[in-house]
C-alpha cells in the first residue's frame, strides 16, 4: 500500500512553498532509506547508568526488533484498534491519587493536604503513567509494526543524544506536575469529577493545540527558530521516549509558556487539569510510537469528516520530513485543518476519508 515512488511524489506535495528547507522531501525519502545510524553504544552499558536517568532510558530503551526494518506488515491496511481499553489504562493512574485524597478529605474533614504533600502521589502515578505508557506502546510496536517500517526501523538514541534526553525527560515530568500545582492547586477543595470532563479535555487539546501550532509552525518556518526546534527532529523515526528529545531552549517553550497560555484561557481548576495532564502526555508518547494502528478517539465521529482528527500517522510522517513536514498539530489535527498544512497520509488516508466507523475492523495476526 506504500511504495517509495508514492512516498516521493506524496512528500514533494508536501513541501510547503513558503519554506526553505535544509533538504528537500524527496532528499529526505532517500536519506531514510539508507540505513545510518549515529553510535548508540551506551544501549550496551544501560545498567550501568545510575540514577533517574539510568531508569529513563532503560525505560525508554525499547526491544531490538523495534528498531529494525520489517516487510511483515507492508502491504496490510492499518488496523482500526478500538481504545477502550486505552481509556481505562490512562484512569488507571487518573484515579488512585484523586480517590486518596477524596477519602482523606471524607474522614478529615480539617486536614487539607498541603500542596508539597498532594504533589508526591500526583506526581507519582504522572510519572509511572508516562513509564508503562511508553512500555505499552514498545508491545503494540511489536504487534502492530510501525509506519514505514519496510524502510526503516525506529531511530536510536545517539551516544551524543542520550544522557541529555534522559535529563530533558525527569525535568519535563517533575515540571509538569509542579505546573499543574502552581496554576491550580486549592488545597481547600476536595476532589470531584466534572460531567463535562469529556468536552473540557476537547476543548483543553484545541486551544493547548492552537498555541502549540503557532509556536510549532513558526519552528519550521523561521530559520533561528528551526535551530531550536532541529533537536526535536533528530528522531526520524521517533520512538515513544523521544516524545520530550528537546533542545534546552524549547523545552521552556513547550514545558511553560505553551501549557501557561492554555491554563489562562481555560481558567480549569485541578480536578480538571489533572485529568487532561494525563491524557496529554499519553497522547505525547503514543503519538511518538509511529504504532501502525489507527485508534479513533471520543471526538473522532465528530471530526473524521472534515480531517480535524489526528493519527499516529500524521505526527510520523512529521519527523520523516524534518523541516519540510507538515502537521504541526500534536493533539489534534483542527488547526492545521484549518489553515491547510495537513500532510497528505501515506497509509491511512482511507480513514480520513469514509470515517472510522465504516472501515470494517481488521487486525494484524
Ligand atoms: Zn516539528
Ligand atoms: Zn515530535
Amino acid at each position: 500500500m506504500n511504495s517509495t515512488a508514492h512516498a516521493k511524489q506524496t512528500a514533494s506535495e508536501v513541501v510547503p512553498e513558503t519554506v526553505s528547507t535544509h533538504f528537500s522531501a524527496e532528499d529526505a525519502a532517500k536519506r531514510n532509506a539508507v540505513e545510518r545510524r549515529a553510535p548508540h553504544t551506551w544501549e550496551q552499558r544501560v545498567n550501568e547508568i545510575g540514577g533517574l536517568r539510568g531508569l529513563v532510558l532503560r525505560v525508554g530503551l525499547g526491544p531490538p526488533e523495534m528498531y529494525a526494518k520489517s516487510t511483515k506488515w507492508a502491504d496490510q491496511p492499518v488496523p482500526v484498534v478500538n481504545n477502550i481499553s486505552e481509556h481505562i489504562f490512562v484512569w488507571k493512574f487518573i484515579i488512585p491519587p484523586m480517590l486518596m485524597q477524596w477519602i482523606s478529605y471524607k474522614v478529615f474533614p480539617d486536614l487539607h493536604w498541603h500542596p508539597v504533600a498532594a504533589f508526591v502521589p500526583y506526581a507519582f502515578f504522572f510519572i509511572l503513567l508516562a513509564a508503562l505508557t511508553i512500555k505499552r506502546f514498545h508491545n503494540y510496536m511489536l504487534e502492530y509494526g510501525t509506519f514505514d517500517q519496510e524502510n526503516r526501523g525506529r531511530d536510536h538514541i545517539s551516544d551524543k543524544r542520550h544522557m541529555r534526553l534522559a535529563t530533558g525527560a525527569v525535568i519535563f515530568l517533575i515540571f509538569r506536575v509542579v505546573g499543574l500545582f502552581a496554576y491550580s492547586y486549592d488545597r481547600t477543595v476536595a476532589p470531584t469529577l466534572s460531567v463535562w470532563l469529556p468536552l473540557k479535555i476537547f476543548a483543553f487539546e484545541v486551544i493547548l493545540d492552537y498555541a502549540f501550532y503557532c509556536y510549532h509552525r513558526s519552528c519550521h518556518q523561521v530559520k533561528w527558530l528551526w535551530n531550536i526546534h532541529s533537536g526535536h527532529h533528530a528522531a526520524k523515526h521517533p520512538t515513544p521516549v523521544q516524545a520530550i528529545q528537546a533542545d534546552s531552549f524549547q523545552e521552556v517553550i513547550e514545558l511553560f509558556i505553551v501549557p501557561t497560555i492554555a491554563y489562562l484561557s481555560t481558567g480549569f481548576d485541578f480536578f480538571d487539569l489533572w485529568p487532561i495532564s494525563c491524557v496529554l502526555i499519553f497522547t505525547e508518547i503514543y503519538g511518538h510510537s509511529g504504532v501502525r494502528v489507527y485508534f479513533p478517539t471520543l471526538a473522532s465521529s465528530f471530526l473524521w469528516w472534515w480531517g480535524g482528527e489526528l493519527c499516529v500517522e500524521d505526527h510520523d510522517l512529521h519527523h520523516r520530513y524534518g523541516r519540510s513536514g507538515q502537521s504541526y498539530g500534536k493533539q489534534t489535527r483542527v488547526w492545521d485543518s484549518i489553515f491547510g498544512t495537513c500532510a497528505e497520509r501515506e497509509d491511512t488516508e482511507e480513514y480520513a476519508i469514509i470515517g472510522p466507523k465504516r472501515v470494517k475492523k481488521q487486525k494484524v495476526a
